[in-house]
C-alpha cells in the first residue's frame, strides 16, 4: 500500500522554501509557520520592499523653460 492515507496538499514556503500545509490547519499559509510569517512581515515593514519614490518633481524645472522669457539684449 503505497497510497498516501492524508491527502494534505502542500506548498512551498514563500520566506524559507520549505514545504507548508495548505489547509485550514495551516493558520499560517502560504508560509510553513509563523515564524517565517513574521519574518515576511518584518521585512515589508523594513525598507527592504519599499518602493522607491517617483523622482519626477524634478522635470518641473524644465516645464519652467517653456514660459517664454525673452532675453532681449540690449540694442544701441
Ligand atoms: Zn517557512
Amino acid at each position: 500500500m503505497s497510497r498516501q492515507n492524508k491527502a494534505v496538499k502542500t506548498i512551498k514556503c514563500p520566506q524559507c522554501g520549505a514545504p507548508s500545509i495548505w489547509g485550514p490547519e495551516n493558520s499560517n499559509r502560504p508560509f510553513c509557520s509563523d515564524r517565517c510569517r513574521l519574518i515576511d512581515l518584518g521585512a515589508w515593514a523594513n525598507e527592504e520592499y519599499q518602493i522607491p519614490a517617483d523622482k519626477s518633481e524634478d522635470d518641473y524645472s524644465t516645464g519652467l523653460d517653456t514660459e517664454e522669457q525673452q532675453f532681449t539684449p540690449l540694442r544701441h
